[in-house]
């Protein structure tokens, strides 16, 4: 039987060895390695007691299933330990998890600044449900820095941050922000889907909220949805439980476990996601087309020196900037590629390839003159052969 872990040895424990043991085992049924997939609705209590005194436990046991089942907890606590958070709360998106933590901390009246580079629909949600619900939105250039604190108002109450950023890639000095927000009583949120808490930990640089899409790396495999939101402290969670649990929001059972398997696996991946986008970024930076790269861990990126700074490593992700090509170009360009797929998301085993439009959206960084942009994800194959792939692209290109 399995030796049950020993609690003592757990805080000494490197990020590799919590993602192959945290979460694991079974508190129901001794020796198994992995946790079992409890799907549950209704459950039963032994008395009219316990049965009053349910609502005290809810998203740390299980009471009911909309607020998680043992598998859920195991991801949960899998994904706590790795982010440093006291607590982690599992949703149905990514998505999700972005409005959900966003709904916690605001009111009708209050103020809430959003860095310019979100998730598309993370500037969607802020700029049609927020204003509906009565709270004043506004952009912020995600390269300020500590300058943030000229932008609070008296009404401000949360900072959203993504750093790396969607589409273009900035980098935010995420521990200045953070400390100007703490200085003004201003809670500080930020999507690490980029990064994921095994490269970034915006939970000790200062973050009080950090949000991750569990559909991307941590599931690793392009076939299930999920989200993660993650506190450093109780009265945080307190608020998040509530507005979760009243949106009814809920993560299934059988999704947790395909997460939390796909965890397993997500040090020795993000290790192979980086290498295929260095190679891929080497070679691309030879191409006349391609006017510039947008990935943090460039020396020549603007963000560079902060990312070297707050983050342990990169990902397979990025965005390039080539001359501007036409539609009919776009389409001789993507049309015929055989090993990156054109489909959103990624995180994925697979590499994929998508045009990307910044305009109009963006207020910040947006260069004047014309350009395409393209968004690479750097999957597991055999480097060689996504330059093959890519060698055929640019040479459709060239021969358009
Ligand atoms: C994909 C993505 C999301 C949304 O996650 P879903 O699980 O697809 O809802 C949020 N933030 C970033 C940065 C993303 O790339």
């Amino acid at each position: 039987m399995r030796k049950p872990l020993k609690d003592a040895n757990r805080g000494t424990w490197h990020d590799a060895t919590c993602l192959t043991h945290e979460g694991a085992g079974s508190n129901t049924v001794p020796g198994l390695l992995n946790p079992p997939v409890c799907r549950a609705s209704t459950i039963i209590f032994p008395s009219v007691e316990a049965y009053k005194d349910r609502h005290s436990g809810y998203y740390d046991s299980v009471i009911y299933g909309l607020y998680g089942t043992e598998t859920t907890f195991s991801l949960a606590q899998a994904v706590a330990k790795l982010e440093g958070a006291s607590n982690s709360i599992i949703v149905s998106s990514g998505t999700a998890a972005i409005s959900l933590s966003i709904t916690a901390f605001v009111e009708r009246g209050d103020h809430i600044l959003v860095a310019d580079s979100v998730y598309g629909a993370t500037r969607k949600f802020c700029s049609l449900m927020l204003k509906k619900l009565g709270v004043e939105v506004s952009f912020f250039d995600p390269c300020i820095g500590s300058d943030i604190s000229d932008l609070f108002r008296k009404n401000t109450v949360v900072v959203f941050l993504e750093s790396p950023g969607s589409q273009l890639f900035e980098i935010s000095d995420i521990p200045a922000i953070a400390a100007a927000a703490k200085n003004a009583n201003i809670i500080t949120l930020m999507d690490n889907t980029w990064a994921t808490p095994l490269l970034c930990k915006p939970l000790e640089l200062g973050v009080d909220v950090s949000i991750q899409s569990g559909t991307k790396y941590l599931s690793g495999h392009s076939d299930v949805m999920l989200g993660m939101i993650s506190v450093k402290s109780r009265e945080h969670f307190e608020r998040l439980k509530d507005t979760v649990g009243l949106w009814g929001n809920c993560a299934a059972p059988d999704d947790c476990y395909l997460v939390l398997r796909g965890m397993r696996t997500l040090d020795v991946r993000m290790e192979r996601h980086q290498r295929n986008a260095l190679t891929l970024i080497k070679w691309l930076q030879k191409q006349p087309e391609v006017l510039k790269i947008h990935y943090p861990a460039l020396p020549s990126d603007l963000g560079y020196e902060i990312w070297k700074r707050d983050f342990t490593g990169a990902s397979g992700l990025f965005g390039v900037s080539l001359q501007h090509m036409g539609d009919e170009k776009t389409a001789a360009f993507f049309n015929h590629l055989t090993l990156f797929g054109m489909g959103s998301s990624w995180g994925g085993y697979e590499s994929l390839m998508v045009p990307a439009w910044p305009r109009p959206h963006r207020e910040f960084n947006i260069p004047k003159e014309d350009f395409s942009l393209i968004r690479i994800h750097a999957g597991l194959e055999d480097s060689g052969d996504l330059l093959d792939d890519l060698g055929l692209a640019f040479q459709r290109l060239r021969e358009f």
